[in-house]
């Protein structure tokens, strides 16, 4: 062999490596996409794929439309306003969205806190569906999927995960519902401003009905909150005794992550507001009290309690905060004093001692008492303001916070339901301001972000649901 031809078999030799190093670089650069494009699993045991049970979802404990609240003729200033959860047709809360520019240091150097004193936007979704397809049965027709309750009320995992990143891409960042309001010569009232990191926009987000009630189980979301090596996780069984377990299947842990990735979502560590019932227990563990024929005893419920005591507290150690979603999960519209006052003191009795105080009551089905003659509290509302409560939550797409002296001076608020609702109907008004004509929550995109795992597709929903509604 010449010189020559070993010098070219010497070049051959080079560059097949570097032909060779390129493809390895290359398969490890797509493993490690294909890695981090995969959900992170937690330490998830196995992913069950049971089929449907084949009855579609209709259970009492959620609204069948938490969105369709009556609309309330006046409020205290006699505005034709006021938590409606319909499209708002009149002028809007003079604040706006605009930080205004009075700064100090941030304690971390990072942010700069400025005096803000717009808006508090405050959205809200139920417990997420982690099993798609235990939740959402193919063998019905489209406007039966688009009636059922896990279909309307609740949106999946991967759904979740495209709206909060939306939020923190939109500046939004996380605060406590506490944070923004305060009490003043007795009277509830939200903060003039307050102190936020500069260009960021203050969002409230709650979580209705985190208990997991008995009838949901295998419905498609977990079965209860656990520890996992300290930190929150989910624990569900299936059917066919295949448990999952892990970080990736449920509102907290996914948002805790997500923060722990993104600190500039969370304010001073606040992740989400939790609402509970109290009927049956909270987060999945039946700490409510031991009623005839239930086939629990006394040392059952001691045990749940004991269980979610250390749940409760690491929630609460990483900057989740709880609400009263009443005991009963009853429409308050129904109630007089004495159902109230019972409902109410069962919450007292079985669920404060396990989540500590709350000032804040979050209706179910957003339904809440008009006072008969426009200035009077009602009765029902009475016994809730007796007990301390001040801040009330609703539900409806628009903005709305105000104090109102007709329910005995308290802070009445919207919130705008994430759910499967807004997914098919409300994209405008999420999109922007109805009031305004401005930007709202203009990066989600509900026919982006709509998971296919509801077995049915995107436009054939939006006209299910029209035909639903007579739209
Ligand atoms: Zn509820």
């Amino acid at each position: 062999m010449s010189n020559q031809q070993k010098a070219k078999s010497g070049s051959g030799i080079k560059v097949a490596i570097i032909v060779m190093l390129a493809i390895i670089v290359a398969l490890i650069v797509i493993i490690a996409k294909i890695s981090t494009d995969k959900p992170s699993s937690g330490d998830k045991v196995l992913v069950n794929t049971l089929p449907p049970d084949g009855t579609p979802g209709v259970l009492t404990a959620y609204p069948v439309n938490p969105t369709e609240v009556p609309a309330d003729p006046t409020d205290d200033n006699g505005d034709p306003a006021g938590p409606t959860g319909a499209a708002p047709t009149e002028a809007a809360s003079t604040q706006t969205a605009q930080p205004t520019a009075t700064a100090t240091k941030a304690p971390s150097g990072e942010l700069k806190l400025v005096d803000y004193s717009g808006r508090v936007e405050h959205l809200f979704t139920h417990s997420l569906i982690a099993f798609p397809e235990l939740a959402y049965p193919t063998d019905i027709s489209n406007v039966e999927k688009v009636q059922n309750t896990y279909f309307i009320d609740c949106i999946t995992v991967k759904e979740f995960k495209r709206i909060i990143q939306a939020l923190y891409d939109d500046d939004y960042m996380l605060v406590n519902l506490n944070y923004v309001y305060e009490v003043v010569d007795g009277v509830p009232r939200l903060k003039k401003t307050f102190k936020f990191p500069e260009g960021k926009k203050p969002l409230v987000f709650s979580f209705d009905d985190t208990n997991y009630y008995s009838k949901k189980m295998g419905r498609g979301m977990i079965d209860k909150l656990i520890l996992i090596d300290g930190k929150v996780g989910t624990y569900t069984k299936h059917a066919d005794g295949t448990v999952v377990q892990g970080f990736d299947e449920e509102y907290i842990p996914i948002l805790d992550r997500f923060v722990e990735e993104h600190p500039d979502f969370s304010f001073n560590g606040a992740k989400g507001m939790i609402c509970v019932t109290g009927f049956d227990g909270i987060l999945g563990y039946r700490t409510q009290r031991v009623s005839e024929g239930d086939g629990r005893t006394e040392a059952d419920r001691q045990r749940e309690i004991e269980a979610v005591k250390p749940i409760v507290q690491a929630l609460k150690d990483t900057g989740w905060y709880f609400a009263s979603h009443s005991y009963k999960h009853g429409v308050m519209e129904n109630y007089g004093r004495d159902s109230m006052l019972d409902c109410a003191t069962k919450f007292e009795n079985e669920v404060k001692p396990l989540i500590g105080d709350t000032k804040i009551y979050v209706y179910p089905y957003g339904s809440w008492k008009r006072s008969s003659d426009g200035t009077t509290c009602p009765a029902p509302q009475k016994v809730l303001n007796d007990l301390g409560f001040e801040y009330f939550c609703s539900v409806g797409v628009t903005y709305y916070a105000k104090t109102r002296s007709d329910l005995g001076n308290i802070i009445l608020s919207d919130r705008a339901n994430v759910d499967g609702a807004a997914f098919v109907w409300f994209q405008d008004l999420f999109s922007k301001d109805e009031w305004e004509g401005t930007p709202r929550f203009n990066t989600i995109n509900f026919r982006e972000f709509y998971d296919d795992a509801r077995n049915i597709s995107y436009d054939d929903a939006v006209a299910a649901y029209k035909e639903w509604k007579g739209k």
